[in-house]
């Protein structure tokens, strides 16, 4: 009988679009398998024609082989990901591990296709020969299987690549996006809901690496709203890696808003004072962008000009809003996906929901707003705000 081993093969997509950069990228990838995996056991991770191999060195690594693969489902950077059996390069050995590694999955399917791939040419039979005998031995074993290459239920694959042929069935897609930590730091407002953290995650999938700021205004808003956040935040650890998570209290401003100024731009207000607080700790912590989870028509305070009106208050960094053009259904599909749905509804209110205008303004003109909001000592409220800042570095389980 011919032994095999079983590795897991990453496919990277759009790092093979970096031209010279290429490697940083692949550097940067490598070391964030690397860091994430090591906790299963050891394990030889290398690179070779835009694919990586996780290969499992030891008992503890053999022994955590499903939990290493869907740690790597999360992996940025990678587009897909499949377990593979490492066979040497010689048709008669593929042939026989063929039908035994890709037994269990062709039971449960009716149809599928067969596909090679030589990436080494010395390699005796060409990709159409190694497709036509690997299919026939498969058709012999399974009666009830059909081939269909347009739509199979599955892609049974054999790859002679460098060192050996890797036989596959079951791709499944990755995390997708660019390596963690490639495109600089953001600064997330991280409130309580559904949609910042899923604005967290979709950023970090582009690269940046992922610093939060919450504001509360305790005694309105509870310590159980407080330790909410600090929960999602850990949980955003999973993919975007480590989280510095500022949290700052906007009461006393709210209680100057809601003294001073109309009711109806309660809440525009304390965007505004928001937006002005973040850019600050951005600046502070050398974050290149603000990123909120704002989506367009979602609430009063995300129409057009209500987003026009917040957007003002920030003047030197680019505020990201990754869901703008997204439904609701379509954030919590996301929001389920990353484990933050169950977190998110927990009820407790956000500073956002305390003083809430009964009627606020849908089409509000920037220039009574900035009015209004003189009726305040802005300045000395911001400057009040950060002396109340405090911090918590979550890391990645
Ligand atoms: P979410 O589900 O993210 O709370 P939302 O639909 O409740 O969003 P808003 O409350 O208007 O909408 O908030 C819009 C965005 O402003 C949030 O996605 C978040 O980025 C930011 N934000 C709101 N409240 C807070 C808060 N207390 N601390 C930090 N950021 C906040
Ligand atoms: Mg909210």
């Amino acid at each position: 009988m011919t032994n095999f081993n079983e590795v897991i093969l990453l496919k990277y997509g759009e790092i093979v679009l970096k031209g010279l950069n290429k490697s940083y990228f692949e550097g940067l990838l490598l070391n964030d398998i690397k860091d994430r995996i090591k906790k299963y056991g050891k394990y030889n991770v290398r690179r070779a024609q835009s694919t990586v191999y996780v290969e499992p060195m030891d008992d503890e690594s053999k022994l955590n082989f499903d939990r290493t693969f869907e740690e790597c489902r999360k992996i940025f950077g990678i587009v897909s990901c499949c377990r593979a059996a490492t066979v040497e390069k010689d048709m008669k050995k593929i042939l026989e591990v063929l039908p035994l590694y890709t037994d269990e999955k062709l039971k449960s399917v009716k149809t599928f296709k067969m596909d090679a791939k030589r990436a080494d040419k010395q390699f005796p039979y060409d990709s159409p020969s190694i497709s036509k005998e690997c299919g026939a031995v498969l058709l012999r074993r399974h009666k009830h299987l059909k081939v269909d290459v347009k739509n199979p239920d599955t892609v049974v694959m054999v790859e002679i690549r460098d060192y050996a042929a890797y036989i596959h069935c079951g791709k499944v897609n990755g995390a997708g996006g660019l390596p963690c930590g490639c495109a600089g730091k953001g600064l997330l407002l991280l409130s309580g809901g559904i949609d910042s953290p899923v604005a967290g995650y979709r950023m970090a999938r582009r690269g940046v690496t992922i610093d939060a700021l919450h504001f509360e205004s305790y005694p309105y808003t509870s310590v159980q709203a407080r330790e909410k956040v600090i929960e999602l935040a850990q949980i955003m650890t999973d993919y975007c890696g480590n989280i510095n998570l500022n949290i700052i209290s906007v009461t006393h401003i709210q209680e100057e808003l809601k003294n001073k100024c109309r009711e109806e731009y309660f809440t525009l207000l304390l965007r505004r004072f928001m937006m002005k607080i973040a850019e600050r700790v951005a600046l502070k912590y050398g974050c290149g962008s603000i990123i909120t989870g704002e989506s367009v028509g979602q609430v009063a305070s995300q129409t057009i000009p209500a987003l026009t009106v917040t957007n003002d208050a920030v003047k030197k960094l680019p505020v990201i809003r990754p869901l703008i053009d997204n439904d609701k259904e379509e954030i919590v599909k996301y929001a389920r996906l990353i484990g933050t749905f169950e977190t998110s509804i927990l009820p407790y209110e956000d500073c956002c929901t305390v003083f809430t205008p009964k009627h606020p303004a849908t089409k509000p003109i920037l220039e009574k707003i900035i009015a209004e909001e003189n009726k305040v000592d802005v300045e000395a409220l911001i400057e009040e705000a950060l002396q109340t800042i405090t911090y918590t570095k979550l890391e990645r389980n």
